[in-house]
């Protein structure tokens, strides 16, 4: 089964809904950073949020989710977008924690239980919608859900979780976010708390055989309005943008790189891909700057 997210109304159109699968893209992240369980667990959650909210732009819309904890990971960033493409990392990717009381891995743990998460969101306006909220348990789907409605004001219940292999390699990864609009009766909220209650966990539906589409249909019976997006992991550097990167440094950090190594090696954060410069590309870069 590849990577995908179905975006779907319930409940008459009361419920608007999204669950992802994202063990493909989760494993590509794990590989390319070499990541340990549980920063591998945190990132992967923090993607597949990432990568619903993507599903809520449109068009060339961007959005970055920001986890800035004060655990031992540092900071988590992915960065997604409407067409599902999505990227991402962490400060240290070689956390990794004794399971916590639950038996589970221990990402609040590695995020941190204090600290913000920022999300930006690029709508093509000048400036950047920006949102922050406070960490409040660092598990991260709690997180999310305190985000949507303190931030979006659109009460909402996010589940997200990663299974991690014993070869550490991902077992699946996956999440769905729920989000009640107006005109749902006492009843339906009800229901659908409880049922929010007995449902498994997302690792353990996709564990059994489930995919996006029946996780949410597990919660409110019929769909309706389905759409789906393929997801995959993609990273937009590439060598003209390194460059940019060594120009901005500026005339005389350039010369000092030139004088001391000739030659310059720059890794992308998020993709892990290095890009290296002999001292004659430096030369050139060097000189386009006098230009
Ligand atoms: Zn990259």
């Amino acid at each position: 089964m590849k990577d995908y997210l179905v975006r779907a109304t319930g409940l008459n159109g009361k419920v608007r809904m999204f669950a992802a699968r994202t063990t493909e893209l989760v494993e590509e992240m794990r590989r390319r950073h070499d990541m340990f369980p549980t920063a591998a667990a945190a990132l992967g959650r923090t993607a597949t949020a990432a990568a619903m909210m993507g599903s809520m732009l449109k068009g060339k819309e961007k959005v970055s989710v920001q986890v800035k904890g004060n655990g031992p990971i540092g900071t988590i960033v992915a960065d997604a977008n409407a067409v599902g493409e999505v990227r991402g990392y962490v400060d240290d990717p070689h956390v990794h924690l004794p399971s916590n009381a639950l038996g589970k891995l221990d990402v609040a743990g590695a995020v941190g239980r204090e600290g913000y998460i920022y999300i930006i969101k690029d709508l093509g306006l000048r400036e950047p919608y920006r949102g922050s909220i406070p960490i409040v348990s660092g598990e991260l789907a709690e997180d999310f859900t305190y985000y949507f409605a303190k931030s979006e004001q659109t009460p909402s219940a996010v589940s997200l979780g990663v299974l991690v292999d014993t070869d550490n390699s991902i077992k699946n990864a996956g999440g769905f976010i729920l989000q009640l609009l107006p005109g749902l009766s006492d009843e339906d909220i009800d229901l659908l708390e409880k049922k929010l209650a007995a449902i498994p966990s997302v690792t353990t539906m996709l564990e059994s055989g489930l995919t996006p589409e029946d996780m949410l249909k597990e919660l409110v019976g019929d769909l309706s309005s389905v759409e789906t997006v393929d997801l995959r992991f993609q990273c937009f550097c590439s060598r003209e943008r390194v460059e940019n990167t060594l120009v901005s440094l500026g005339k005389d950090e350039l010369d000092a790189i030139l004088a001391e190594d000739g030659r310059a090696e720059v890794v992308c954060h998020f993709c892990n891909e290095k890009y290296d410069f002999n001292r004659e590309e430096l030369v050139a870069i060097r000189e386009r700057m006098n230009a």
